[in-house]
């Protein structure tokens, strides 16, 4: 079933223009068509449409199945060309990720300033919006930035990873890191070019601890897929 996030006006669904759009054109909608809704606070409801001209849509009952990880997962992600962006944007949101944060790398090919983030962002907050809807997640994720690699320190969070290409293939605990429950949980992925040194020191200075993703040296978007995934799986198990 089709799921919108939404505002609520006492029971009747506010859906946003594009949903509007979404809803009676792609999805064809008709009277009596039922729908997830979720609004504003991240609670889900079953919704059922019960005027197509002008579009009336009321709340039915509450979703009580949460599809949330416990553990709010942030993913750093330098900044790399922009469909790489977007993919890592669209899933990162289905593998359950609670925030994207872009950073610019040392070696990072591309460059944003705030501005050019600022100009980006509706993109970037619409992928992760229509990501969350298809896969009934009750939050979108937030998308966020960081000109450096020193601008991450106000989103860290209480266990924070390092993915290092130059640990690629050592024996490593990723799997021990979820022996313990914790609140929050970053990872850190860096550019094509990989990671300076100095980056390095200074993640190793705010606590990072270095992960292996394998043996083999994966494109920055798909180590940002690969960690998730562990991430999501250890914390589902
Ligand atoms: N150009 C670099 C690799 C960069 S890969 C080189 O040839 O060495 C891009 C990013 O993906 C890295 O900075 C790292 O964060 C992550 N990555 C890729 N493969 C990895 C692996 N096997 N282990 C840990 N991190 C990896």
């Amino acid at each position: 079933m089709q799921r919108y996030f939404a505002s609520l006006f006492g029971n009747e669904v506010i859906l946003k223009e594009d949903d509007v759009f979404h809803l009676m054109k792609v999805m064809r909608a008709k009277n009596n068509d039922k729908i997830e809704i979720v609004d504003e606070n991240g609670k889900a409801y079953l919704a059922r449409i019960i005027q197509i001209n002008p579009l009336r849509i009321v709340i039915q009952e509450p979703i009580l199945k949460n599809s949330e990880l416990d553990t709010k997962v942030t993913l750093f992600f330098a900044l790399a060309k922009s469909d790489k962006i977007d993919f890592v944007i669209q899933k990162a949101t289905e593998l359950g990720a609670s925030r994207i944060v872009l950073f610019e790398g040392k070696r990072s090919i591309v460059h944003f300033s705030k501005d050019d983030f600022v100009r980006k962002y509706n993109r970037y907050h619409n992928i992760a919006k229509e990501a969350a809807e298809q896969c009934h997640r009750e939050i979108i994720p937030e998308i966020c930035f960081a000109p450096t690699i020193k601008d991450i320190e106000s989103f860290l969070a209480e266990v924070n990873l390092f993915a290092y290409e130059l640990d690629a293939g050592k024996t490593n605990d990723f799997a021990s890191i979820f022996n313990k429950r914790m609140n929050s949980l970053s990872i850190i992925v860096g550019p094509e070019g990989g990671f300076d040194e100095k980056e390095a020191d200074y993640l190793l200075s705010k606590n990072f601890k270095t992960i292996s993703l394998g043996k083999r040296i994966l494109r920055c978007e798909t180590a940002a897929v690969y960690a998730l995934s562990v991430i999501a799986f250890n914390l589902e198990k």
